[in-house]
């Protein structure tokens, strides 16, 4: 049997490893195909794709936009986007420059929850990637002010915490058909980390094609309830480790696989609104 993990970060993003680092683990961990799934980030697809290529691994491009309801935080994935697209790449750059505009309305945030954060701590973390709250936390952690990122989330810069700023660019709508134009297929991300089903038949109006029913953070009832979900709505069923290197601790790359027939499905969903 030949399988893929469907939702993995690079450096262009929030994880440690770079796209060659990615593609060597996956071969090493016996993988046929992974999908490049950063924040707001391409850049990891096409080095990836050329480390991966003499190992027989397939790297899927895919992407992780964020949008909001206003009592939710949705990631929506996008496979089998066009990563040379101009127009995509520049709206690309405009949502980094966006990240990097609200990691300094946070670190201000922080300071004034008495959390002195240096913003140059978390630009150097981000390196040449997308800066994020994983970022953000990763230098939170290091004042000693907090100790882990549950704190760190749970009671600064999580969803609605004191300290959060949004990063939702589009509405729900606006960024299911960015990923459609750009030749993706939409698939909404972790719906159990998310917890509103209610807005689900929602996206399914402007074009969700999937779920990622397999996740690590999905014990057996939520994948349990999510297969029933997809399946009442016809819905493809994917899945990935969503691993962000050594950034969330391990690396979990591999840890969450789904058959590789899933691929060649998006693939064919790809092409068909394409
Ligand atoms: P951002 O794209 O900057 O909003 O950051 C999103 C990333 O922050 C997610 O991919 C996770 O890696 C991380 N994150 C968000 N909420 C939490 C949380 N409660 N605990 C740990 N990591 C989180
Ligand atoms: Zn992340
Ligand atoms: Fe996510
Ligand atoms: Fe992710």
């Amino acid at each position: 049997m030949k399988f893929a993990d469907l939702h993995i970060h690079t450096y262009f993003s929030d994880s440690t490893f770079s796209p060659e680092e990615v593609a060597a683990r996956a071969c090493e961990c016996g993988l046929s195909g992974i999908a490049i799934c950063d924040h707001d980030s391409i850049d990891g697809i096409a080095p990836c794709k050329e480390a991966a290529f003499p190992m027989s691994v397939e790297v899927i491009p895919g992407i992780e936009l964020t949008v909001e309801r206003q009592d939710a935080e949705i990631h929506i994935l996008g496979y089998f986007i066009d990563p040379e697209a101009e127009w995509f790449r520049d709206k690309l750059r405009e949502m980094q420059a966006f990240r990097i505009d609200r990691i300094h309305k946070m670190v201000e945030k922080l300071k004034n929850a008495g959390i002195n954060v240096n913003a140059g701590d978390v630009f150097d973390l981000a390196g040449k990637g997308a800066v994020g709250r994983l970022h953000l936390a990763q230098a939170m952690l290091k004042t000693g002010k907090v100790n882990g990122f549950r704190e760190a989330f749970g009671k600064y810069i999580g969803f609605a915490k004191p300290c959060y700023v949004s990063n939702a660019r589009f509405s729900p709508k606006e960024a299911i058909e960015v990923l459609r134009k750009a030749g993706g297929v939409p698939v909404l991300a972790h719906p159990g980390i998310m917890h509103k089903d209610e807005y689900i038949p929602e996206l399914i109006e402007y074009g969700l094609k999937g779920i990622e029913v397999y996740h690590t953070d999905h014990g057996a009832s939520v994948v349990k309830h999510y297969e029933q979900f997809a399946d009442r709505y016809g819905l493809l069923k994917t899945g990935g480790s969503d691993c962000h290197g050594m950034g969330k601790g391990k690396a979990l790359i591999g840890t969450v696989r789904v058959p590789y027939d899933l691929v060649e499905r998006l693939r064919e969903q790809s092409e068909k609104s394409g």
